[in-house]
Formats: C-alpha cells, structure tokens, sequence
C-alpha cells in the first residue's frame, strides 16, 4: 500500500501578507515560507498509517520552485520514504498542479492520494477533486477521520452541521480537514536522517503536461479597513442608533 501525499510551500500561516503596492499580487519577498498546514496534516496522517503497518511507502510530492526542496525536506522529516520535486518557476494554477499530480500518480500507482483541502495562498479548494476526476477516482474531501481497509477506505468528512461516513473503492483521493490529526514536532535527528532520504527531480517536460494558465489575476486588493466600533450606555440607545445611524432595523 503506497501512499502519495502533495505538499505545497506557502506563505507561512503566522506571516500577515502584503499586497504589492501596483496590487498585482501578493508580496512574498523576504516572507518565511512553511508547508500548508493542511498538507502537513496529510503528511502526519500517511507517516501514521505507514506506522501502524497499514501502508508500505510514503511518498511525497511538491510541485514549484528549487525551494520546494526545503518543504519536501520537512516532509522527510516528518518520516515520509522518499520525495519527487517537479520543478519550475510558473506559476501554478490548480488544473495544472491536477495534472501534473496525474502525471506522477500514474508513473507511482499509489493506492492512496492524500492532499489538502486547501492551499492557505490562493484559498482555491480545487485540485484535489480536480484531481479525483481526472483520474476517475473516488473521492474524499474535508476528511476528520480516515481507516484504511484492505480494498477500501471509510473517511469520515466535516459537512455542514454534522458528519459523513463514505466508504471508498481504492485507489482514492483524500483532501485533509483540520481535525485529522495535530502533525508531530520535529526533532533534530530527524532533520538529520531526511538529508539521506532520496529526492528525485522532474520537469513538466518529461511529464508531458500542459501548465498554461487559464485565469488572469486581474488585482489583488487589502480587505476594507474595518471602521472603530463604540460604546452604547444601553439597549434603547443601542437600538436608536441601529434605526437611525446604521439604518439596520
Ligand atoms: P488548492 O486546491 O490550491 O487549495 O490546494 C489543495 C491541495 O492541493 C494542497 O493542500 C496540496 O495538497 C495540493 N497542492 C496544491 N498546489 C500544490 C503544489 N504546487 N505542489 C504540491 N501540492 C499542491
């Protein structure tokens, strides 16, 4: 039972972004990059399953710039077997990072395709059923709980209001909700072992897959600064200044 589990390097979740002044993008100079937090929860949830002695290999892949390297790193690290970095310096949408995970999935035949749910950069939420439906597989998104059985998966998923419990026919996608499971801390021999782990390199050419990009990022904008709020001494004032301030009620 092999496992694939994509990783992304991002914005680390503690860094608060900036728009660039000509509001193109986001300004990612000098910021402190990290793994998305939900792709390290994927990475803990494979390493855990391989643990238990319910998978046999666990693979991860990054797709993007040399500096990829440092996250696959990371997800050796954690106790991942090996790491495939397809790299390039163009900017990735979601179709493109499904396709080329496509690519590797049928060259890796994994039985589990574990991601998550979302990038914290572009917020997209799409590439891992993207993912599933290029390759015609079943999915299994904003998972919380997941057993693997010997043809099949059951997850369960976060859903409005409640829970879901879908059994899935492997090979299967998973995207990774919050709840899954809190990733472990690494500690230095760890860092150490991961050096010596392999880390094969890859190019969308030889993979054959077309990255151009289909969205234009029109611009890219500060949320409104919020006004400051202030005091009422009681309901009736607070309800005055509803009805004749804020016009609400
Ligand atoms: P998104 O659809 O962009 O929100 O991303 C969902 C998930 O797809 C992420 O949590 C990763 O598991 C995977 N993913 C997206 N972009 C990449 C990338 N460049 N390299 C590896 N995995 C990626």
């Amino acid at each position: 039972m092999k496992i694939l589990v994509a990783v992304k390097r991002v914005v680390d979740y503690n860094v608060k972004v900036r728009v660039k002044p000509d509001e193109s993008d986001v300004d990612i100079g000098n910021v402190k990059m990290s793994m998305n937090p939900f792709d390290e929860i994927a990475v803990e949830e494979a390493v855990r399953l391989k643990e238990a002695g319910k998978a046999t290999e666990v693979v991860v892949v990054s797709l993007g710039v040399k500096q990829c390297e440092e996250t696959l790193r990371t997800a050796l690290a954690m106790g991942a077997d090996r790491a495939i970095h397809v790299e390039t310096d163009e900017k990735l949408e979601p179709l493109a990072v499904a396709k080329l995970l496509k690519a590797v999935a049928e060259t890796e035949q994994p039985q589990l395709l574990l991601l998550g749910k979302q990038a914290i950069d572009d917020d997209a939420n799409q590439t891992a059923q993207m993912l599933a439906a290029l390759m015609q597989l079943a999915q299994g998104t904003f998972t919380s709980k997941i057993e693997l059985k010997a043809d099949e998966v059951l997850v369960t998923r976060e859903i409005d209001g409640g829970q879901e419990q879908l059994a899935l026919k492997l090979p299967a996608v998973i995207s990774t909700d919050l709840r899954l499971n809190e990733p472990r801390y690494i500690k230095l021999p760890n860092i150490m072992q991961a050096k010596k782990k392999p880390l094969e390199k890859k190019t969308v050419a030889e993979l054959g897959v077309d990255i151009s990009p289909r969205l234009v990022q029109l611009k890219v904008t500060e949320p409104a600064e919020r006004a400051a709020g202030i005091r009422v001494g009681n309901v009736a004032e607070l309800a005055d200044r509803l009805h004749h301030e804020a016009k609400v009620i």
